[in-house]
């Protein structure tokens, strides 16, 4: 039987960029992955298909796992040959306990390794611009517990000592205990004017920040409703310099984006989100089907040198292609007698990465655009033409090829079908929270989101982004007025527009 080995892995504090590489290769190949509440779980996107994902995290009313055993699992697991990441959030050994569920494996003669994390004191001081050393003013940094174990007094916290610390002290677990750390420090003699900062959901799209003298953190904190998980930075350096701010100031910073097309395509989406710093609903309203097996896609294969012309009109349209040559044990090579055209830079990125170099790609995104541009450069009168295109999209392209005398032969090659949700979490959030942004890529997904969703409820409580034209006036139909429409027909040209959009009015 292999050997089995347990990776003890820090997440790292919230954003899930800032995991190691090391991390990140262990996540990739664990047999098992047993991971904390605190741990980002879309870091879990880097796991293998068929990894078995085991969360240990407390969350209000689901079973949580008590130290032991969480220990006793991954002796387990161990025991099965398999490798297991144990994902912590932060560092597994900054008020981990690592060395606890480190020991016990060493006991039990299971190999491991720990691998380093971000813990939260370092996230939340740089995504918040405030420096915990600096030649100025601090020249030590102290980690602190405001929770010990439930064995421990709470008294053990030395607070003759920490008034005394020349340097900047930060608490761990400390929300609970606010009031009680702010007077232990005070009655031993550290300066009530002291700067404390506390830091929650730091590094993530939802982080907030409350500052204010030591003498009255806790109230302002309360008044705040400031909730864990927080870190409490408290000495000289714990004030704004607003120039430090980079991550509150990106232009989606503390918006929340709600995607609605199919799950695979708002990956890319949500990364570009998230990196303009807004948090991302994802309710997934379409799921695209393939159509190939059930069309004359074959017969069509077995004389393609006949044609003059091959068209992919969308990304997923080549997608659902290459994945069914690749069944039958074909490649890009059935091709190869034919030019390619293909709908937009997206549709002519993906053919590369099946190896093909579309010899026509239009200037503009629209599909009838693309007809008429298509007609003044090439002669197709009397030529036949092959349209891989979607059951869902519109005949403009279909029409304009037609019209220019082209034989079309049109396969359908994948379509969209509406996927039911609940859509309770979604109403929560825009009735709880004004700047919300609902994104539409396509009038299907439109249609789609709306039988899950009652139009009336959502209606002026969320501002509407669409793809383009078509897609806007769909949302119209459903009554719901458009806000803002991408420039370019892309989910990439949404983002963009959206950041310019936010930034003028902001200016303004
Ligand atoms: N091993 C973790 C700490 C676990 S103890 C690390 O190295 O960061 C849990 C405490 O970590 C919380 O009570 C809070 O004080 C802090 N914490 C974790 N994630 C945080 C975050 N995103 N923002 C602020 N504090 C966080």
């Amino acid at each position: 039987m292999k050997k089995s080995k347990v990776y003890l892995v820090g997440a790292g504090p919230g954003d899930p960029g800032l995991i190691t590489v090391r991390g990140a290769e262990l996540l990739a190949q664990a047999d098992y992955i047993v991971y904390d509440r605190l741990a980002n779980a879309s870091l879990l996107g880097l796991a293998r298909n068929d990894a078995q994902l085991i969360s240990v995290g407390k969350r209000s009313g689901a079973h949580s796992y008590k130290q032991d055993e969480i220990n006793d699992l991954l002796v387990d697991l161990a025991k099965q040959g398999k490798t297991i990441v144990r994902l912590k959030g932060g560092d597994p050994c900054i008020f981990g306990r690592g060395a606890e569920e480190a020991g016990q494996l060493v006991r039990e003669g299971i190999e491991f390794e720990f691998v380093p994390g971000v813990t939260a004191a370092l996230g939340a001081s740089e995504y918040a611009g405030i420096m915990l050393t600096h030649r100025d003013y601090s020249s030590a940094v102290a980690f602190v517990t405001g929770h010990e174990s439930d064995t421990k007094p709470q008294s053990s916290i030395d607070f003759a000592v920490l008034a005394k610390f020349d340097g900047t002290l930060v608490f761990y677990m400390g929300m609970g205990t606010l009031e009680y750390i702010a007077s232990g420090l005070i009655d031993n003699g550290m300066d009530p004017e002291m700067p404390v900062a506390i830091v929650a959901d730091a590094t993530l799209a939802t982080q907030r920040i409350v500052m204010a003298p030591l003498r009255e953190i806790g109230r302002i904190a309360l008044d705040a409703d400031i909730r864990p998980p927080a870190v409490i930075i408290i000495g000289r350096g714990a004030k704004s310099d607003e120039q430090l701010q980079w991550f509150t100031s990106k232009p989606l910073f503390g918006r929340t984006v709600i995607l609605t097309r199919d799950a695979a395509g708002n990956v890319e989406f949500a990364r570009r989100i998230a990196q303009q710093g807004g948090s991302v609903m994802q309710y997934p309203s379409i799921e695209l089907v393939g159509l190939i097996g059930q069309s004359s896609f074959e017969t069509q294969i077995s004389h393609l040198s006949e044609f003059e012309w091959v068209f992919f009109t969308s990304a997923n349209g080549v997608d659902f292609v290459f994945e069914h040559l690749a069944s039958v044990g074909k490649d890009a090579r059935v091709f190869g007698a034919n030019k390619i055209a293909a709908i937009g830079a997206r549709t002519a990125d993906k053919l590369k990465q099946y190896g093909i170099v579309a010899d026509f790609v239009p200037a503009r995104f629209t599909t009838a655009a693309l007809g008429s541009e298509f007609k003044s450069k090439f002669q197709i009168a009397g030529k036949k033409v092959l349209l891989l295109r979607s059951a869902i999209a519109n005949n403009d392209l279909d029409a304009g090829l037609a019209a220019s005398g082209a034989q079309l032969v049109r396969i359908d090659v994948y379509t969209a079908k509406p996927v039911a949700f609940d859509p309770k979490g979604l109403v929560d959030q825009v009735r709880r929270q004004r700047d919300n942004w609902l994104t539409f890529t396509s009038a299907s997904t439109v249609d789609a989101f709306f039988l899950s969703v009652n139009a009336d409820v959502i209606k002026n409580r969320v501002k509407i982004l669409s793809i383009g034209p078509v897609t806007s006036e769909q949302v119209r139909r459903h009554g719901l007025d458009v806000d803002l429409e991408a420039k370019e027909h892309t989910t990439a040209s949404m983002v963009e527009t959206l950041c310019e959009y936010l930034k003028e009015s902001t200016d303004a």
